[in-house]
């Protein structure tokens, strides 16, 4: 791995043109080689997870203190379904049904996001943000290559025209060497003419991951695409999987007795694995009985 592999993961988020733009960048090599490493994932497959998940990671910079919120991304591809999880601490998790998925490269030799995700379904966008209900919004999915489809979901569903760019590099064995993002968001109060200035540097603008192999910093690849940018914060992300023992004894015991029973019957044991981080939990005999009498139903 190269040296600029083993940098900490970290985002920034800021303004530009007095206010009128905002601006997040993300670099996410540590954490998409996390996810490829936890659930094998492929090389298309590592790029359309670690572009949904560079994106999420922005997006949870969007929330403030407990707030979360999930994307599905449910094309009609041979991935199946990407799900991500953040938050606003920077915690990230997320998988994708397919992970063996691996497609020849597309016109342009790169990984064949759109390929492997589909170019038809939606993105699905659930916030919780404390209330009753939470917030769900969905598109149409639009190219499939995903930068796309979320740029036009923040101009449907959250009616903020966006400019979004996501990235996944991976190495000949498999494994990420760089991985990140960026959104740029456009406010009221925006001159023509400072619109297409921004237009044109993103029209001219390296891919994210070329700009982040050259080692690049996040503040500098914002300056490629607005001058003035007043950095806010930085923070780390990181993976970050909150399943644990008792929540999954808490999803048994809710099985009721009948089907803890029947778990006791057929193997006198019990393997649950976490979705979001593969990671096995065994209930041998005793530990099943355990929870048969714990269990109200
Ligand atoms: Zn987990």
């Amino acid at each position: 791995m190269t040296e600029a592999g083993q940098q900490k993961d970290y985002l920034i988020r800021g303004t530009a043109y007095n206010g009128k733009v905002r601006v997040f960048a993300v670099r996410t090599t540590q954490l998409v080689d996390e996810l490829r490493r936890r659930h094998g994932t492929y090389p298309t497959a590592t790029a359309a997870l670690g572009r949904t998940a560079s994106a999420a990671a922005m997006m949870g910079a969007m929330l403030k203190g407990e707030e979360k919120l999930t994307i599905q991304v449910k094309g009609n591809g041979p991935l199946g379904q990407i799900v991500v999880d953040a938050n606003a601490y920077g915690e990230v998790r997320g998988y994708v049904n397919n992970p063996d998925v691996h497609l020849p490269s597309n016109a342009q030799g790169k990984l064949d996001v759109a390929g492997a995700v589909g170019r038809e379904g939606f993105i699905y966008m659930i916030k919780d943000l404390g209330l009753k209900e939470p917030y769900r919004g969905s598109t149409p999915i639009v190219s499939g290559e995903l930068a796309e489809d979320f740029t036009y979901y923040f101009a449907k569903s959250e009616q903020t025209p966006s400019a979004v760019g996501l990235g996944v590099l991976v190495d000949t064995d498999g494994s990420v060497i760089e991985a990140g993002g960026f959104i740029i968001q456009l406010l009221p109060g925006l001159t023509d003419e400072e619109i297409t200035k921004i237009e044109n540097a993103l029209g001219v603008l390296p891919t994210v991951t070329t700009l982040l192999k050259q080692g690049m910093d996040l503040d500098e690849m914002l300056r490629q695409i607005v001058d003035d940018v007043q950095i806010m914060d930085q923070m780390d992300i990181q993976f970050r999987c909150k399943c644990s023992r008792d929540r999954v004894e808490t999803t048994l015991l809710s099985l009721g007795k009948s089907e803890i029973e029947q778990l006791i019957a057929d193997d006198e044991q019990a393997e649950v694995i976490c979705h979001f981080c593969n990671e096995p939990y065994q209930f041998n005999r005793e530990e099943l009985a355990a929870l048969l009498e714990r269990a109200t139903k």
